[in-house]
């Protein structure tokens, strides 16, 4: 029997079980491609994930992780034969397919993404779901034309995951950043990564006004609910904001007056089902703009033993930047 190392989650009649254990490769998922996984990462969802506080798990036993990075070891899919390296972000992996948390992973060909040339497959890691996702968002103000010379952009969540590289990259490009921190101790690392000036999280989290005084061109929210309906009102005529997350809720207890009064768009940015070809151009991306020593900065690693707790510390939110784990 052969079997290798990985964080399964089961359902047991007391709720959910999490742990690390040997997992029977027949036990693997269809899929034309097996891949021999060297690093994944946490993320949000892996913490709402290991912890139960959200149902992201649809099959159980479930492999918990949502992106990984390693070497193919066999391939019947056209485009990948064994050594190359792959990046998988999403596609319903730790979701709805075994995921990232293991030695081994057989999925399809068609979710993989080529790892780029410069970079190693520890720093895509480094970089990750989260900053892939920034990069969408990115890519998503750059088509509705914001420029840096249209003023200053909010990212919020700014000290998580999404945030960290969202600053770096967006600094990067020339754009003056606002960050939104809850975690004032964090200014030094913000303003580090790029940031020009460190706002607190409490600025955006009183009751929203249907308008408030414009502040920013747009912005990159990791945040959601309240703090997105404050970012919306403080937004500039014809401004464009980028939602991507949900780390203070769900709801988005806003109004129609930023978009009808001030022609500010809000785009919706998806990671997990995102085509080929813009997950293709991301990644080209943040090969290119991404300064290394700055993902340095945000990355801290562990082992695929730590990763249970690692989870409960990100959905509490205390996870600084990113988190990369040494599958082997
Ligand atoms: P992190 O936990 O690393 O970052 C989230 C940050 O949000 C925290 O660090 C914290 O930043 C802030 N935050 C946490 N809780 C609250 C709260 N209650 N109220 C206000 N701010 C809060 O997570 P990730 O960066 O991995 O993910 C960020 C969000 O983006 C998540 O909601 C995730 O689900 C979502 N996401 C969505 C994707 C998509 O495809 N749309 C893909 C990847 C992520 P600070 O301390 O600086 O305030």
């Amino acid at each position: 029997m052969a079997t290798f190392k990985a964080i399964v989650i089961d359902k047991a009649e007391s709720g959910q079980t999490v742990r690390l254990t040997d997992f029977d490769e027949k036990n693997l998922m269809d899929g034309d491609v097996t891949v021999a996984v060297e690093w994944s990462t946490v993320n949000y969802k892996d913490g709402l994930a290991v912890t139960g506080k959200a149902p992201v798990v649809r099959r159980f036993p479930m492999i918990a992780g949502v992106d990984f990075c390693g070497t193919v070891e066999e391939s019947s899919h056209p485009a990948w034969t064994a050594g190359d390296k792959v990046i998988l972000n999403g596609w319903g992996l730790g979701e709805t397919h075994l995921g990232a948390y293991a030695e081994k992973a057989r999925v399809k060909g068609d979710w993989l993404v080529r790892l780029p040339a410069s970079l190693s497959a520890r720093d895509a890691m480094a970089i990750g779901t989260a900053g892939y996702t920034a990069m969408l968002a990115v890519m998503a103000l750059e088509r509705a034309g914001i420029t840096p010379s249209r003023g200053p952009l909010i990212v919020t969540g700014a000290a998580g995951g999404v945030g960290s590289v969202a600053v770096a990259l967006l600094a990067k490009l020339g754009y003056a950043v606002t960050a939104s921190t809850g975690r004032p101790e964090e200014a030094a690392y913000l303003t580090g990564l790029g940031a020009s000036e460190v706002i607190e999280r409490k600025e955006l989290g009183g009751p929203p006004r249907p308008l408030a005084k414009e502040r920013w061109a747009g912005g990159i929210d990791a945040v959601g609910s309240t703090t997105l309906a404050n970012v919306l009102s403080m937004t500039r005529y014809g401004g464009t904001v980028a939602a991507c997350g949900l780390a203070g809720g769900m709801d988005l207890p806003a109004s129609v007056a930023p978009f009808i009064l001030r022609g500010v768009s809000l785009v919706g940015i998806d990671s997990v089902m995102c085509p080929l070809p813009l997950r293709q151009e991301a990644w080209g991306r943040l090969e290119a703009g991404l300064d290394r020593g700055k993902i340095a900065a945000m990355t801290s690693e562990i082992g695929l033993a730590d990763v249970i707790e690692a989870g409960r510390r990100i959905a509490d939110g205390q996870v600084r930047g990113r988190i990369v784990v040494k599958i082997r």
